[in-house]
């Protein structure tokens, strides 16, 4: 066994302590080649559970909170599902070792390219967007499940819209420092079809993102 399968053993291993239960996601984890998406002078530091930076002043998440909001989600094959944050492409890794359909925006040009590289060269097949993705992916909704990686002020109505009636979607709500990761179910029952879905909310405490640009979030430029 290499050096990098062996930290990534006890990585999985840590997340399992740390209270991610979930088989096929602590899977996925184990599969997947964290270094291969960290910058070179970070690469030592790939199966730590900390979030490492990115080019474009962004980061590559904490293990741990791609675990529970993956977990979160409860992806089944074969599951639609929209990513807004790409990044350095890990979170779309994880979501297709699930055999999850995914969809994923960036609104960085930079990040963008360098992710779809990285996605095609390993043979994961995603579908990439570079775009503000506070506005969804219209063409491609509704969503069985809608991930969002950068904290937002609110949840943004389009992403709403473009979920499945059933559908889950995590999202970190709070300010630009700290947030709530919020879990989202969307409902609506057979008797109630000619009313407006209804949502339920469940929230976890203390996260911390960095910020969704765009339409519906903060509205930073750079
Ligand atoms: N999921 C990523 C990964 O696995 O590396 C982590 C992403 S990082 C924490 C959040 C990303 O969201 C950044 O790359 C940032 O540029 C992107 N972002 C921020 N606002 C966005 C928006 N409105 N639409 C799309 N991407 C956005």
């Amino acid at each position: 066994m290499d050096l990098n399968s062996l930290h990534r053993k006890e990585l999985v291993e840590k997340l399992q302590s740390a209270g991610i239960k979930d088989k096929e996601v602590l899977k996925a984890i184990g599969r997947v080649k964290r270094e291969l998406f960290v910058k070179d002078e970070f690469k030592k530091y790939s199966y730590d559970n900390i979030a490492l930076p990115l080019n474009s002043n962004q980061t590559i998440s904490q293990p741990f909170t791609v675990a529970f909001m993956t977990e979160l989600l409860e992806i089944k094959p074969d599951d639609k599902v929209l990513e807004v944050g790409t990044g350095s492409g890990y979170q779309s890794a994880i979501l297709k070792e699930l055999g999850a359909k995914v969809y994923s925006i960036e609104r960085i040009k930079e990040l963008y390219n360098s992710s779809k590289e990285k996605l095609f060269k390993l043979g994961y097949n995603v579908n990439l967007k570079n775009d503000d993705g506070t506005k969804g992916w219209i063409e491609n909704a509704p969503f069985d499940k809608i991930i969002v990686t950068a904290g937002s002020p609110r949840i943004p109505k389009q992403l709403l819209d473009q979920l499945s009636i059933g559908g889950r979607m995590v999202i970190p709500v709070g300010d630009e420092v700290t947030q709530k990761l919020l879990l989202v179910k969307k409902i609506q029952s057979e008797d109630e079809k000619d009313k407006e879905p209804k949502y339920k909310f469940k929230t976890y405490e203390d996260f911390k993102f960095v910020p969704l640009i765009g339409e519906e979030g903060w509205t930073i430029s750079n």
